[in-house]
């Protein structure tokens, strides 16, 4: 049978944001990341409250998918529920990736684009599909990975924890071996850096501590815009019976704001981060507009202006039916192409189910985003809805060269 022989967990808050709301849960023979969306410190509940859930382990172990799942579907039932209570936290939810180790088995629970690998034989092998729109659309053929990395919709994930009163949990077992090992990350660490990095990091980092250390490192050297946080367990053979190396005892910590990194060579770690002003994601009925706050850094913003723009989109259809489709015509937004070109769009960055696009292409600049500095690329494609006339006189000036 299969064990836990190492693990590592560590959540660093990255370079950009003030706080972190990633929370992780690494007591063997469970394994959870959570990457938590919303206002006023809302993110940092949402995820803390998912890896709670899990913190008494699996209810008796027998069918550990559907437990993990039952879980999870428990962690959105309150985050739902707590959403409701405070406004601030409206509209707050999480992602989440969950880990059993079984016997021979490893089941994985996931929701959201928070990642399980496994690096067996040198090959890093993806466990999870991101609950992205990007994604979704890679998987039915419609977009490469090259569009992918450039798309106007990158950052909208499709499923959280939280936002609607159900949830779809993907669930999944995984036949283990000895020697495999298991990465759970927040997209802070796959966002910065390639499946090659961070194969090449784990290969070249034979303990996991270094590992760890070394993914979370090289997602600050590519910029740290987002929390970053990695989970590594290592699995080894061991006869029916034998004692468990790793330590029980499970602490639950609170992140101080840089390089938070929580160890446990043999314990158990539960962390989760104090908060500042941050923000959410995901899609349909969410965030109402004006809960939306102003400040926060830019991928949280970016996603809480799409569940902004979403719940908008959703009370002007519901409230006007197909006349609420006009009401689109009055925002614009500043993305990318599939050919990568700075593009204005008119509508809201969203794409309905049935593929409906909220938006529409209406001027195409000779700008490519790869051009542009990392800070340009993220204050002009941060999908602010803006007036016509705005968007108009952004794209103008990065045209003539002459944007701040
Ligand atoms: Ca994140």
């Amino acid at each position: 049978m299969l064990r836990v022989a190492e693990q590592y967990a560590g959540s660093d808050t990255g370079r950009q944001r003030r706080a972190n709301e990633d929370s992780l849960l690494a007591r063997a023979p469970l394994f959870v990341v959570a990457d938590g969306m919303g206002g006023a410190q809302a993110g940092e509940v949402a995820s803390r409250i998912a890896v709670e859930s899990f913190q008494q382990g699996l209810p008796d172990a027998s069918h550990p998918e559907l437990e993990l799942a039952e879980l999870a579907r428990a962690a959105n039932a309150r985050i739902h529920e707590l959403s409701h209570v405070n406004a601030e936290q409206a509209g707050m939810g999480t992602t989440l990736t969950a880990v059993y180790v079984g016997e021979q088995d490893v089941a994985i629970a996931h929701v959201g684009d928070s990642r399980a690998y496994c690096l067996r034989d040198s090959e890093l092998l993806r466990l999870t599909d991101d609950h992205s729109l990007v994604d979704e659309l890679m998987r039915q053929g419609r977009l490469t990975p090259e569009e992918a990395v450039e798309h106007p919709q990158r950052s909208v994930i499709t499923r959280a924890l939280g936002p609607e009163g159900a949830v779809e949990v993907d669930t999944r077992s995984f036949r283990a071996r000895a020697g495999d090992v298991y990465l759970l990350c927040s997209d802070g660490l796959t966002t910065m850096i390639g499946e090659d990095q961070i194969a090449a990091t784990m290969l070249a980092h034979p303990r996991l501590r270094d590992a760890g250390e070394a993914l979370i490192a090289a997602a600050n050297q590519a910029g740290g815009r987002d929390n970053i946080t990695v989970v590594l367990l290592r699995l080894e053979e061991v006869r029916p019976g034998a004692p468990a190396p790793v330590a029980d005892g499970d602490t639950m910590v609170g992140v101080p704001a840089v390089s938070a990194a929580q160890q446990s060579a043999d314990g158990a770690t539960m962390t989760h981060a104090p908060a500042a002003t941050a923000t959410p994601p995901q899609r349909l009925r969410r965030t109402p507009r004006a809960a939306v706050p102003a400040a926060g850094p830019p991928r949280r913003r970016r996603r809480i202006r799409h569940a902004g723009a979403i719940a908008f989109v959703l009370v002007v259809l519901g409230l006007l039916g197909s006349a609420g489709y006009l009401a689109l015509q009055s925002v614009y937004f500043i993305g990318t192409n599939s050919r990568g070109l700075v593009t204005l769009f008119e509508g809201v960055p969203y794409q309905l189910p049935g593929n409906l696009d909220l938006y529409s292409s209406q001027y195409v600049s000779g700008v490519s985003a790869s051009t542009l500095t990392p800070e340009k690329r993220h204050t002009l494609l941060d999908h602010s809805l803006r007036s016509e006339g705005d968007a108009a006189a952004l794209i103008r000036s990065l045209e003539l060269e002459q944007l701040e």
